[in-house]
Protein backbone atom coordinates (compact mmCIF):
# COMPACT_ATOMS: atom_id res chain seq x y z
CA UNK A 1 0.00 0.00 0.00
CA UNK A 2 1.45 3.54 -0.96
CA UNK A 3 1.95 5.45 1.74
CA UNK A 4 -0.68 8.21 0.14
CA UNK A 5 -3.16 5.60 0.20
CA UNK A 6 -2.04 4.54 4.43
CA UNK A 7 -2.66 8.14 4.76
CA UNK A 8 -6.09 8.62 3.63
CA UNK A 9 -6.94 5.54 5.42
CA UNK A 10 -6.15 6.68 8.60
CA UNK A 11 -8.28 10.31 7.70
CA UNK A 12 -11.01 7.73 6.59
CA UNK A 13 -10.85 6.18 10.17
CA UNK A 14 -10.86 9.51 12.09
CA UNK A 15 -13.63 10.51 10.18
CA UNK A 16 -15.46 7.23 10.91
CA UNK A 17 -14.98 7.58 14.48
CA UNK A 18 -16.19 11.34 15.15
CA UNK A 19 -19.12 10.00 12.77
CA UNK A 20 -19.22 7.09 15.46
CA UNK A 21 -19.38 9.66 18.45
CA UNK A 22 -21.77 11.62 16.63
CA UNK A 23 -24.57 8.82 15.80
CA UNK A 24 -23.87 7.85 19.66
CA UNK A 25 -24.84 10.79 21.30
CA UNK A 26 -27.68 11.34 18.62
CA UNK A 27 -29.04 8.37 19.57
CA UNK A 28 -28.93 9.01 23.60
CA UNK A 29 -30.61 12.54 22.76
CA UNK A 30 -33.71 11.07 20.67
CA UNK A 31 -34.32 7.86 22.84
CA UNK A 32 -33.27 8.46 26.62
CA UNK A 33 -31.75 11.57 27.34
CA UNK A 34 -33.96 13.78 29.61
CA UNK A 35 -35.56 16.54 28.84
CA UNK A 36 -33.15 18.93 31.39
CA UNK A 37 -30.10 17.06 29.60
CA UNK A 38 -30.53 18.17 25.85
CA UNK A 39 -28.51 21.08 26.12
CA UNK A 40 -25.53 19.10 27.41
CA UNK A 41 -26.21 16.82 24.22
CA UNK A 42 -26.39 19.93 21.75
CA UNK A 43 -23.14 21.41 23.05
CA UNK A 44 -21.34 17.65 22.71
CA UNK A 45 -23.07 17.28 19.08
CA UNK A 46 -22.03 20.94 18.11
CA UNK A 47 -18.31 20.56 19.25
CA UNK A 48 -17.65 17.63 17.97
CA UNK A 49 -19.53 18.21 14.48
CA UNK A 50 -17.54 21.16 14.14
CA UNK A 51 -14.46 19.43 14.73
CA UNK A 52 -15.27 16.83 11.98
CA UNK A 53 -15.78 19.87 9.70
CA UNK A 54 -12.73 21.43 10.58
CA UNK A 55 -10.96 18.24 9.34
CA UNK A 56 -13.18 18.18 6.64
CA UNK A 57 -12.16 20.91 4.91
CA UNK A 58 -8.72 21.88 5.73
CA UNK A 59 -6.20 22.57 3.17
CA UNK A 60 -4.35 19.48 4.27
CA UNK A 61 -7.56 17.65 3.46
CA UNK A 62 -7.87 19.22 0.22
CA UNK A 63 -4.23 18.35 -0.85
CA UNK A 64 -4.58 14.20 0.24
CA UNK A 65 -7.71 14.71 -2.11
CA UNK A 66 -5.59 16.32 -5.27
CA UNK A 67 -2.88 13.54 -4.75
CA UNK A 68 -5.40 11.02 -4.19
CA UNK A 69 -6.69 12.00 -7.26
CA UNK A 70 -3.63 11.80 -9.85
CA UNK A 71 -3.50 9.08 -11.86
CA UNK A 72 -0.57 7.61 -10.37
CA UNK A 73 -2.45 6.94 -6.77
CA UNK A 74 -6.04 6.71 -8.26
CA UNK A 75 -5.34 4.01 -11.28
CA UNK A 76 -4.43 1.69 -8.83
CA UNK A 77 -7.50 1.97 -6.42
CA UNK A 78 -9.56 -0.81 -5.98
CA UNK A 79 -13.66 0.47 -6.84
CA UNK A 80 -14.54 1.22 -3.59
CA UNK A 81 -11.97 3.64 -2.83
CA UNK A 82 -11.81 4.95 -6.37
CA UNK A 83 -15.89 5.71 -5.23
CA UNK A 84 -14.59 7.35 -2.08
CA UNK A 85 -11.92 9.42 -3.66
CA UNK A 86 -14.47 10.78 -6.16
CA UNK A 87 -17.34 11.33 -3.63
CA UNK A 88 -14.82 12.60 -1.13
CA UNK A 89 -13.44 15.25 -3.51
CA UNK A 90 -16.38 16.41 -5.06
CA UNK A 91 -18.27 17.29 -1.84
CA UNK A 92 -14.60 18.74 -0.37
CA UNK A 93 -14.50 20.87 -3.68
CA UNK A 94 -18.23 21.94 -3.13
CA UNK A 95 -17.45 22.75 0.46
CA UNK A 96 -14.73 24.76 -0.21
CA UNK A 97 -16.68 26.99 -2.16
CA UNK A 98 -18.74 28.05 0.21
CA UNK A 99 -17.31 31.10 2.20
CA UNK A 100 -17.02 30.19 5.93
CA UNK A 101 -19.10 33.48 7.62
CA UNK A 102 -21.62 32.53 5.15
CA UNK A 103 -22.13 29.20 6.02
CA UNK A 104 -22.02 29.89 10.02
CA UNK A 105 -24.74 32.46 9.05
CA UNK A 106 -26.34 29.52 7.34
CA UNK A 107 -26.43 27.80 9.95
CA UNK A 108 -27.40 30.11 12.97
CA UNK A 109 -30.45 31.08 10.84
CA UNK A 110 -31.60 27.64 9.74
CA UNK A 111 -31.18 26.81 14.07
CA UNK A 112 -33.38 29.91 14.97
CA UNK A 113 -36.24 28.35 11.69
CA UNK A 114 -36.74 25.67 12.84
CA UNK A 115 -37.36 26.76 16.41
CA UNK A 116 -39.81 29.43 15.09
CA UNK A 117 -41.13 26.89 13.11
CA UNK A 118 -42.06 24.48 16.08
CA UNK A 119 -43.51 27.49 17.82
CA UNK A 120 -45.68 28.54 14.75
CA UNK A 121 -46.77 25.19 14.08
CA UNK A 122 -48.64 24.72 17.94
CA UNK A 123 -49.85 27.90 17.24
CA UNK A 124 -51.05 27.63 13.57
CA UNK A 125 -49.62 31.14 13.00
CA UNK A 126 -48.12 31.48 9.29
CA UNK A 127 -47.30 34.72 9.84
CA UNK A 128 -44.75 33.91 12.35
CA UNK A 129 -42.73 31.78 9.91
CA UNK A 130 -43.15 33.18 7.26
CA UNK A 131 -39.92 35.74 7.09
CA UNK A 132 -37.67 32.44 8.52
CA UNK A 133 -39.15 30.68 5.65
CA UNK A 134 -38.07 33.66 3.10
CA UNK A 135 -34.48 33.35 4.85
CA UNK A 136 -34.45 29.50 4.36
CA UNK A 137 -35.11 29.91 0.44
CA UNK A 138 -32.67 32.47 -0.02
CA UNK A 139 -29.79 30.94 1.62
CA UNK A 140 -30.32 27.71 0.46
CA UNK A 141 -30.89 29.32 -3.25
CA UNK A 142 -27.41 31.09 -2.64
CA UNK A 143 -25.41 27.70 -1.00
CA UNK A 144 -26.42 25.91 -4.25
CA UNK A 145 -24.91 28.62 -6.09
CA UNK A 146 -22.11 28.95 -4.40
CA UNK A 147 -21.71 24.89 -4.95
CA UNK A 148 -22.47 24.05 -8.41
CA UNK A 149 -21.95 27.79 -9.36
CA UNK A 150 -22.86 26.22 -13.53
CA UNK A 151 -25.55 24.15 -12.69
CA UNK A 152 -29.23 24.82 -11.92
CA UNK A 153 -30.41 25.05 -8.32
CA UNK A 154 -32.77 23.10 -8.23
CA UNK A 155 -31.22 20.11 -9.75
CA UNK A 156 -28.72 20.55 -7.22
CA UNK A 157 -30.78 20.40 -4.59
CA UNK A 158 -32.24 17.02 -5.66
CA UNK A 159 -28.83 15.78 -6.21
CA UNK A 160 -27.72 16.27 -2.87
CA UNK A 161 -30.69 13.34 -1.68
CA UNK A 162 -30.36 11.66 -5.03
CA UNK A 163 -27.03 11.08 -6.77
CA UNK A 164 -27.84 12.17 -10.68
CA UNK A 165 -31.49 13.00 -10.43
CA UNK A 166 -33.07 16.03 -11.99
CA UNK A 167 -36.23 18.02 -11.77
CA UNK A 168 -36.54 16.90 -15.84
CA UNK A 169 -37.17 13.16 -14.41
CA UNK A 170 -39.52 14.10 -11.93
CA UNK A 171 -41.18 15.85 -13.98
CA UNK A 172 -41.98 13.12 -16.32
CA UNK A 173 -42.55 10.51 -13.88
CA UNK A 174 -44.99 12.66 -11.27
CA UNK A 175 -47.07 14.25 -13.72
CA UNK A 176 -47.83 10.55 -15.38
CA UNK A 177 -48.77 9.37 -11.89
CA UNK A 178 -50.91 12.57 -11.38
CA UNK A 179 -52.47 11.57 -14.87
CA UNK A 180 -53.32 8.24 -13.97
CA UNK A 181 -53.98 8.12 -10.37
CA UNK A 182 -55.86 11.02 -9.70
CA UNK A 183 -58.94 9.69 -11.68
CA UNK A 184 -58.24 6.43 -9.88
CA UNK A 185 -58.54 8.02 -6.19
CA UNK A 186 -61.37 9.84 -7.46
CA UNK A 187 -63.48 6.61 -8.94
CA UNK A 188 -62.74 4.96 -5.20
CA UNK A 189 -64.05 8.05 -3.54
CA UNK A 190 -67.23 7.19 -5.19
CA UNK A 191 -67.44 3.84 -3.66
CA UNK A 192 -68.80 3.32 0.50
CA UNK A 193 -65.86 3.68 3.34
CA UNK A 194 -64.51 0.68 5.34
CA UNK A 195 -66.23 0.40 8.31
CA UNK A 196 -63.50 0.49 11.42
CA UNK A 197 -65.52 1.32 14.08
CA UNK A 198 -63.73 -2.12 15.42
CA UNK A 199 -60.26 -1.24 15.60
CA UNK A 200 -61.08 1.28 18.74
CA UNK A 201 -59.78 0.30 21.99
CA UNK A 202 -56.92 0.13 24.69
CA UNK A 203 -54.02 -1.66 23.03
CA UNK A 204 -50.79 -3.04 25.74
CA UNK A 205 -47.68 -0.96 24.88
CA UNK A 206 -45.51 -4.07 26.45
CA UNK A 207 -47.68 -6.29 23.66
CA UNK A 208 -47.04 -4.20 20.98
CA UNK A 209 -43.60 -4.01 21.44
CA UNK A 210 -43.49 -7.91 21.67
CA UNK A 211 -45.36 -7.78 18.07
CA UNK A 212 -42.66 -5.47 16.86
CA UNK A 213 -40.00 -8.20 17.97
CA UNK A 214 -42.04 -10.25 16.42
CA UNK A 215 -42.59 -8.77 12.81
CA UNK A 216 -38.78 -7.36 12.89
CA UNK A 217 -37.53 -10.91 13.10
CA UNK A 218 -40.22 -12.66 10.63
CA UNK A 219 -39.02 -9.92 7.96
CA UNK A 220 -35.52 -10.59 8.24
CA UNK A 221 -33.80 -8.08 10.99
CA UNK A 222 -30.92 -9.41 12.44
CA UNK A 223 -31.09 -9.00 16.06
CA UNK A 224 -28.12 -9.68 16.56
CA UNK A 225 -27.06 -6.87 14.90
CA UNK A 226 -29.51 -4.24 15.63
CA UNK A 227 -31.84 -3.45 18.50
CA UNK A 228 -35.08 -1.21 19.41
CA UNK A 229 -35.61 1.71 20.66
CA UNK A 230 -38.15 4.36 21.33
CA UNK A 231 -38.76 7.91 20.18
CA UNK A 232 -41.00 10.85 19.23
CA UNK A 233 -40.82 9.84 15.68
CA UNK A 234 -40.04 6.28 14.32
CA UNK A 235 -36.34 6.31 12.38
CA UNK A 236 -33.72 4.18 11.95
CA UNK A 237 -29.75 4.66 12.67
CA UNK A 238 -27.30 2.66 11.10
CA UNK A 239 -23.61 2.23 13.18
CA UNK A 240 -22.28 -0.30 10.88
CA UNK A 241 -23.70 -3.15 9.28
CA UNK A 242 -23.47 -4.84 12.56
CA UNK A 243 -25.23 -2.03 14.66
CA UNK A 244 -28.59 -1.05 13.26
CA UNK A 245 -31.17 0.54 15.60
CA UNK A 246 -34.48 0.87 14.65
CA UNK A 247 -37.01 3.05 16.76
CA UNK A 248 -40.73 3.00 17.06
CA UNK A 249 -43.78 5.43 18.31
CA UNK A 250 -46.54 3.77 20.69
CA UNK A 251 -50.06 4.82 21.25
CA UNK A 252 -52.46 2.96 23.61
CA UNK A 253 -55.42 3.63 21.40
CA UNK A 254 -53.63 3.20 18.01
CA UNK A 255 -52.21 -0.51 17.38
CA UNK A 256 -51.24 -0.39 13.81
CA UNK A 257 -49.48 2.74 13.18
CA UNK A 258 -46.66 1.42 15.31
CA UNK A 259 -47.04 -1.92 13.15
CA UNK A 260 -46.53 -0.20 9.95
CA UNK A 261 -43.59 1.67 11.16
CA UNK A 262 -41.87 -1.04 12.56
CA UNK A 263 -42.23 -3.00 9.04
CA UNK A 264 -41.31 0.38 7.43
CA UNK A 265 -38.07 1.17 9.71
CA UNK A 266 -37.30 -2.67 9.51
CA UNK A 267 -36.85 -2.30 5.57
CA UNK A 268 -34.73 0.24 6.18
CA UNK A 269 -32.71 -1.70 8.87
CA UNK A 270 -32.39 -4.36 6.67
CA UNK A 271 -30.67 -2.62 4.32
CA UNK A 272 -28.08 -1.60 6.38
CA UNK A 273 -27.49 -4.27 7.87
CA UNK A 274 -27.24 -6.14 4.61
CA UNK A 275 -24.47 -3.52 3.45
CA UNK A 276 -21.04 -5.74 2.34
CA UNK A 277 -19.20 -5.18 5.56
CA UNK A 278 -16.33 -4.39 3.62
CA UNK A 279 -17.09 -1.09 2.71
CA UNK A 280 -17.16 0.05 6.56
CA UNK A 281 -15.34 3.50 6.43
CA UNK A 282 -16.23 3.92 2.83
CA UNK A 283 -18.78 6.11 0.59
CA UNK A 284 -20.39 3.02 -0.22
CA UNK A 285 -22.09 2.74 2.74
CA UNK A 286 -23.87 6.67 2.12
CA UNK A 287 -27.13 5.31 0.36
CA UNK A 288 -28.90 7.39 -1.31
CA UNK A 289 -32.70 8.66 -0.03
CA UNK A 290 -34.84 7.47 -2.61
CA UNK A 291 -32.91 4.22 -2.77
CA UNK A 292 -33.06 3.71 0.91
CA UNK A 293 -36.91 4.72 1.07
CA UNK A 294 -37.34 2.40 -2.12
CA UNK A 295 -36.77 -0.18 0.59
CA UNK A 296 -38.69 0.66 3.80
CA UNK A 297 -41.69 1.30 1.45
CA UNK A 298 -41.28 -2.22 -0.25
CA UNK A 299 -41.53 -3.88 2.90
CA UNK A 300 -43.92 -1.62 4.33
CA UNK A 301 -46.62 -1.59 1.22
CA UNK A 302 -45.80 -3.57 -1.54
CA UNK A 303 -45.48 -6.34 1.62
CA UNK A 304 -47.04 -5.64 4.29
CA UNK A 305 -50.25 -4.58 2.86
CA UNK A 306 -50.77 -7.09 0.86
CA UNK A 307 -53.07 -9.68 2.74
CA UNK A 308 -51.03 -12.37 1.63
CA UNK A 309 -48.45 -10.99 4.42
CA UNK A 310 -50.40 -11.34 7.11
CA UNK A 311 -51.86 -14.86 6.29
CA UNK A 312 -48.76 -16.57 8.11
CA UNK A 313 -49.20 -14.28 10.73
CA UNK A 314 -52.04 -13.04 11.41
CA UNK A 315 -53.03 -15.80 14.08
CA UNK A 316 -49.78 -14.63 15.91
CA UNK A 317 -50.87 -11.15 15.83
CA UNK A 318 -54.08 -11.91 17.66
CA UNK A 319 -52.09 -14.06 19.86
CA UNK A 320 -49.99 -11.22 21.53
CA UNK A 321 -52.76 -8.52 20.68
CA UNK A 322 -56.15 -10.61 21.65
CA UNK A 323 -58.16 -7.83 20.24
CA UNK A 324 -57.07 -8.75 16.51
CA UNK A 325 -59.16 -12.01 17.09
CA UNK A 326 -61.87 -10.72 16.91
CA UNK A 327 -61.07 -8.42 13.43
CA UNK A 328 -61.41 -11.12 10.14
CA UNK A 329 -58.35 -10.85 8.31
CA UNK A 330 -60.33 -9.24 5.53
CA UNK A 331 -61.39 -6.19 7.64
CA UNK A 332 -58.19 -5.71 8.93
CA UNK A 333 -56.70 -5.32 5.40
CA UNK A 334 -59.56 -3.07 4.07
CA UNK A 335 -58.68 -0.81 7.18
CA UNK A 336 -54.67 -0.89 6.19
CA UNK A 337 -55.52 -0.08 2.57
CA UNK A 338 -58.31 2.67 3.73
CA UNK A 339 -58.07 5.39 1.07
CA UNK A 340 -58.98 8.73 1.90
CA UNK A 341 -58.69 12.40 1.79
CA UNK A 342 -56.74 13.78 4.44
CA UNK A 343 -54.41 16.98 4.99
CA UNK A 344 -51.40 15.41 6.89
CA UNK A 345 -48.74 13.65 4.42
CA UNK A 346 -47.58 10.99 7.73
CA UNK A 347 -51.07 9.91 8.19
CA UNK A 348 -52.01 9.26 4.35
CA UNK A 349 -52.78 6.01 2.39
CA UNK A 350 -50.71 4.47 0.33
CA UNK A 351 -52.25 6.05 -2.42
CA UNK A 352 -52.98 9.47 -1.79
CA UNK A 353 -49.37 9.90 -0.09
CA UNK A 354 -48.12 10.28 -3.44
CA UNK A 355 -50.25 13.32 -4.31
CA UNK A 356 -48.89 14.67 -0.50
CA UNK A 357 -45.32 14.52 -2.36
CA UNK A 358 -46.35 15.75 -5.61
CA UNK A 359 -47.67 19.00 -4.04
CA UNK A 360 -44.78 19.28 -2.34
CA UNK A 361 -42.71 18.92 -5.56
CA UNK A 362 -44.93 21.23 -7.04
CA UNK A 363 -44.35 24.04 -4.54
CA UNK A 364 -40.81 23.31 -4.70
CA UNK A 365 -40.23 23.99 -8.30
CA UNK A 366 -42.94 27.04 -8.15
CA UNK A 367 -39.88 28.57 -5.79
CA UNK A 368 -36.57 27.85 -7.28
CA UNK A 369 -38.11 27.83 -11.19
CA UNK A 370 -40.77 30.39 -10.77
CA UNK A 371 -39.44 32.78 -7.93
CA UNK A 372 -42.74 32.35 -5.72
CA UNK A 373 -42.01 33.96 -2.74
CA UNK A 374 -42.72 33.07 1.21
CA UNK A 375 -45.91 35.14 1.30
CA UNK A 376 -47.98 33.50 -1.52
CA UNK A 377 -47.03 29.73 -0.48
CA UNK A 378 -50.25 29.05 2.06
CA UNK A 379 -52.44 29.90 -0.98
CA UNK A 380 -50.95 27.94 -3.46
CA UNK A 381 -50.63 24.86 -1.17
CA UNK A 382 -54.45 25.29 -0.49
CA UNK A 383 -55.10 25.51 -4.15
CA UNK A 384 -52.71 22.41 -5.10
CA UNK A 385 -54.19 20.45 -1.98
CA UNK A 386 -57.67 21.18 -3.59
CA UNK A 387 -56.66 19.90 -7.17
CA UNK A 388 -55.17 16.43 -5.86
CA UNK A 389 -56.98 15.49 -3.04
CA UNK A 390 -60.14 18.05 -3.22
CA UNK A 391 -59.84 18.91 0.19
CA UNK A 392 -58.69 22.53 1.58
CA UNK A 393 -56.92 23.10 5.34
CA UNK A 394 -58.72 25.21 7.69
CA UNK A 395 -55.29 26.09 8.90
CA UNK A 396 -51.76 26.52 8.20
CA UNK A 397 -51.05 23.31 11.00
CA UNK A 398 -52.95 21.30 9.03
CA UNK A 399 -51.72 23.02 5.33
CA UNK A 400 -48.22 24.01 5.14
CA UNK A 401 -46.36 24.42 8.91
CA UNK A 402 -46.94 20.51 9.11
CA UNK A 403 -43.60 19.03 7.84
CA UNK A 404 -40.20 20.48 9.25
CA UNK A 405 -37.99 19.85 6.09
CA UNK A 406 -38.54 23.53 5.08
CA UNK A 407 -37.68 24.82 7.99
CA UNK A 408 -34.11 24.05 8.34
CA UNK A 409 -33.80 24.40 4.57
CA UNK A 410 -34.31 20.91 3.37
CA UNK A 411 -35.70 21.68 -0.17
CA UNK A 412 -35.03 18.73 -2.89
CA UNK A 413 -35.92 16.06 -0.36
CA UNK A 414 -39.58 15.18 -0.59
CA UNK A 415 -39.09 13.48 -3.93
CA UNK A 416 -37.17 11.28 -2.88
CA UNK A 417 -40.12 9.67 -0.72
CA UNK A 418 -42.15 9.08 -4.30
CA UNK A 419 -39.27 8.12 -6.11
CA UNK A 420 -38.60 5.02 -3.63
CA UNK A 421 -42.08 4.33 -4.31
CA UNK A 422 -41.62 4.47 -8.31
CA UNK A 423 -38.77 2.57 -7.87
CA UNK A 424 -40.84 -0.29 -5.88
CA UNK A 425 -43.09 -1.11 -8.79
CA UNK A 426 -39.67 -1.95 -10.92
CA UNK A 427 -38.57 -3.76 -8.39
CA UNK A 428 -41.90 -5.80 -7.89
CA UNK A 429 -41.78 -6.74 -11.50
CA UNK A 430 -38.18 -7.83 -11.97
CA UNK A 431 -38.77 -9.58 -8.46
CA UNK A 432 -41.34 -11.90 -10.29
CA UNK A 433 -39.75 -12.87 -13.27
CA UNK A 434 -37.29 -14.11 -11.16
CA UNK A 435 -38.72 -15.42 -7.69
CA UNK A 436 -42.49 -16.13 -9.08
CA UNK A 437 -45.80 -14.68 -8.20
CA UNK A 438 -45.14 -12.46 -4.68
CA UNK A 439 -48.42 -12.78 -3.38
CA UNK A 440 -47.87 -16.68 -3.28
CA UNK A 441 -44.62 -16.50 -1.73
CA UNK A 442 -46.14 -14.29 1.11
CA UNK A 443 -48.99 -16.41 1.40
CA UNK A 444 -46.55 -19.45 2.25
CA UNK A 445 -44.39 -18.21 4.51
CA UNK A 446 -41.38 -17.98 1.98
CA UNK A 447 -40.70 -14.35 3.10
CA UNK A 448 -37.04 -14.90 3.77
CA UNK A 449 -37.09 -15.64 -0.26
CA UNK A 450 -37.86 -12.45 -0.99
CA UNK A 451 -35.43 -10.56 1.28
CA UNK A 452 -32.75 -12.87 -0.32
CA UNK A 453 -33.49 -11.33 -3.54
CA UNK A 454 -33.03 -7.87 -2.29
CA UNK A 455 -29.43 -8.58 -0.73
CA UNK A 456 -28.48 -9.94 -4.03
CA UNK A 457 -29.86 -7.50 -5.57
CA UNK A 458 -29.79 -4.52 -3.99
CA UNK A 459 -28.60 -4.41 -0.64
CA UNK A 460 -25.23 -5.74 -0.17
CA UNK A 461 -24.64 -3.01 -3.13
CA UNK A 462 -24.62 -0.28 -0.52
CA UNK A 463 -24.08 2.73 -2.54
CA UNK A 464 -21.56 1.63 -5.16
CA UNK A 465 -24.23 2.48 -8.30
CA UNK A 466 -26.49 5.34 -8.71
CA UNK A 467 -30.23 4.37 -8.47
CA UNK A 468 -29.97 4.90 -12.16
CA UNK A 469 -27.43 1.70 -12.71
CA UNK A 470 -29.28 0.13 -10.20
CA UNK A 471 -32.71 0.20 -11.95
CA UNK A 472 -30.79 -0.32 -14.98
CA UNK A 473 -28.79 -3.91 -13.57
CA UNK A 474 -31.92 -4.88 -11.63
CA UNK A 475 -34.60 -4.06 -13.86
CA UNK A 476 -32.84 -4.14 -17.21
CA UNK A 477 -34.23 -0.46 -18.05
CA UNK A 478 -34.09 3.37 -16.97
CA UNK A 479 -36.26 4.88 -14.10
CA UNK A 480 -40.43 4.60 -15.34
CA UNK A 481 -43.71 4.93 -13.14
CA UNK A 482 -45.20 2.19 -15.35
CA UNK A 483 -45.12 -0.73 -12.87
CA UNK A 484 -46.00 1.56 -10.06
CA UNK A 485 -49.09 2.64 -11.52
CA UNK A 486 -50.14 -0.99 -12.79
CA UNK A 487 -49.60 -1.77 -9.10
CA UNK A 488 -51.60 0.67 -7.89
CA UNK A 489 -54.33 0.17 -10.38
CA UNK A 490 -54.66 -3.48 -10.19
CA UNK A 491 -54.70 -3.03 -6.37
CA UNK A 492 -57.29 -1.02 -5.49
CA UNK A 493 -59.59 -2.42 -8.58
CA UNK A 494 -59.79 -5.34 -6.86
CA UNK A 495 -60.28 -3.96 -2.95
CA UNK A 496 -62.77 -1.10 -4.13
CA UNK A 497 -64.62 -2.81 -7.24
CA UNK A 498 -63.92 0.11 -9.28
CA UNK A 499 -62.55 -0.04 -13.31
CA UNK A 500 -59.06 1.17 -13.60
ZN1 LIG B 1 -38.28 6.01 5.74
Amino acid sequence: MSEKLEQFQRYLNQMEQYRQIGEQMAWDMQTQTPKKGYGYKIDAITYFSGEKFKIATSEETGKMYEEMSAPEEYDALNDVMKLTVRRGKREYDRNKRIPADFYEEMVRASNISSKVWEEAKQKADYDLFCPHLQKMIDFRRRCMEYMEPDKDIYDTMLDMYEEGMDSATIDRLFSQMKEELVPLFQKIMEKPEPDNRCFAGDYDINSQKELEAYLLSYIGFDKEAGVMGESEHPFTMAFGPGDVRVTNHFSRHDAVDAMFSTIHEGGHAIFEQGINPDYVKTAAVDIGMGMHESQSRFYENILGRNINFWKPVYGKVGEILPQFQKIPLEVFFREINHVRPSFIRTAADELTYCFHIILRYEIEKAIFRDGVNAEELPALWNDKMEELLGIRPQNAAEGILQDMHWSDGSFGYFPTYLLGTIYDGMFLEAMEKDLGNVDTLLAEGRIAEITAWLHEKIHRHGSMRTAAETLREVCGQEVTAEPIIRYFKKKYAEIYGVDA
